[in-house]
């Protein structure tokens, strides 16, 4: 197994959950030891994933944001950046949201018994978006981080990154660099964590088809069917549009500069990871210069992920519509601004996003164990989405940079 590719491990590990799954489906799990300590390994993974989620989120908003440095350019080009990574995540948000109230691919999921796997009366929906947005200013930003509170520390965060832009560097450098080591820090463990992945997807799938029945595969198959035409959408259709109407190329011009890169992102699932190659692309091919390449492209690698936008928008809905909790269009408005934040907030490496969708589904009242189960199953097959979603989200941060040069004035290509 070692030698396998991760994708491999865990696809095996899928196969060999659901056997063991069909297996205990069959002759029954109660009080099966064996049966507790395979659930064990998926909890475990999933208590994994969320013990980083808080360090993780914290160290790599600061340290996206304040790589904006304090000067008139930059001034402007914050700006332009802003605007790009925003508008182009909320038009992914909204081809997921409309893709999910349309093709509705939790509906039938619903029907799936799932009596006894947890208390369906501990779901609440309701909660009101003026209560969201006071909830995102923490009282106390300590007592955020602590209670895991994560919309109070993405705030936190940002504002943290801004004004660590304005504050004397005596001050600032020496705070910057110590949340810089521990963001690398959190960054390796997370990517240790996702090594342990087909163990906990073994547990995780044993869980869901012991569950469930196989049936789950015939829903989520809807549901990856959804996000892959959405980000197809967001791939083939919207990002050629802004690069003929804004750089005024073809866009397979800019497809063929950034080939090798959009390739990395695919193979890695990790944006981060591909962020040498990217800028390498960008820079040598796409002919921007080295000041919007470093400004547009490390930053573009932590907060603009349009693919993972898109991901925790419709993995939502798809989530409340398998629990049979139909979200109005207030929930559904707060869904769009948390998909947007979870996307800026999501660490570009395997599986962020998977772990992002708990921010949302926190966000309108759905907490439960039964979320975690869908996010369980959801994570059986991430892996492909995951693929897709990292090549969305590295391709419109070079559209972004690609924008923002020609905006500037820059010869390109
Ligand atoms: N893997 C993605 C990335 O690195 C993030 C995600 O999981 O959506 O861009």
């Amino acid at each position: 197994m070692k030698h396998l590719k991760l994708h491999w491990q865990i696809i095996i590990c899928m196969v060999l959950g659901t056997l063991s799954g069909i297996i205990f489906n069959t002759i029954g799990y109660e009080n099966n030891t064996i049966y507790t300590l395979i659930l064990l390994l998926g909890d475990i993974f999933i208590r994994l994933l969320k013990m980083v989620i808080v360090p993780l989120i914290f160290t790599s908003i600061i340290v996206g944001v304040s790589s904006i440095k304090n000067q008139n350019k930059i001034g402007r080009l914050g700006l332009k950046t802003f605007l790009y990574y925003v508008s182009t995540s909320l038009f992914a948000i909204l081809i997921g949201l409309t893709l999910a109230n349309l093709i509705q691919p939790g509906i039938g999921a619903a029907t799936i018994d799932q009596a006894g796997a947890f208390d369906t009366s501990k779901l609440t929906s309701g909660t009101s978006i003026l209560d969201i947005l006071k909830r995102m200013i923490p009282f106390n930003p300590i007592s955020a981080l602590a209670s895991g509170d994560i919309l109070g520390i993405i705030f936190f965060a940002l504002f943290f990154g801004i004004v660590m832009n304005f504050t004397d560097s005596k001050y600032s450098s020496p705070i910057k660099g110590i949340i810089e080591s521990i963001y690398h820090v959190i960054m390796k463990m997370t990517q240790i964590v996702i090594k342990c992945a087909p163990i906990g997807v073994f547990g995780l799938m044993t869980k869901t088809v012991s569950n469930t029945g196989l049936s789950i595969f015939k829903e989520l198959g809807l549901y990856a069917l959804a996000i892959g035409l959405g980000l197809s959408i967001h791939l083939f259709i919207i990002l050629p549009l802004i690069l003929i109407i804004f750089v005024k190329i073809n866009p397979m011009q800019h497809f063929r500069a950034i080939a090798s890169a959009m390739v990395t992102a695919f193979s890695t699932s990790s944006s981060s990871a591909t962020l040498p190659v990217t800028m390498k692309c960008v820079k040598d091919n796409v002919k921007a210069s080295n000041e919007v390449t470093s400004f547009v492209l490390p930053m573009g690698a932590t907060i603009n992920m349009d693919g993972t936008a898109l991901y925790e928008c419709a993995g939502v809905l798809f989530i409340a519509q398998a629990l049979g909790i139909p979200l109005d269009a207030s929930q559904q408005f707060i869904v769009v601004i948390t998909a947007l934040l979870a996307s800026i907030g999501a660490a570009g490496i395997p599986s962020a996003g998977l772990v992002m969708l708990f921010i949302v589904t926190d966000a309108v009242g759905l907490q439960s164990d039964a979320v975690a189960i869908w996010v369980g199953s959801m994570l059986a097959i991430d892996r492909p989405l995951d693929m897709f979603r990292t090549m969305v989200n590295i391709s419109s941060d070079s559209v972004g940079a690609a924008v923002i040069a020609k905006s500037e004035g820059e010869n390109l290509y």
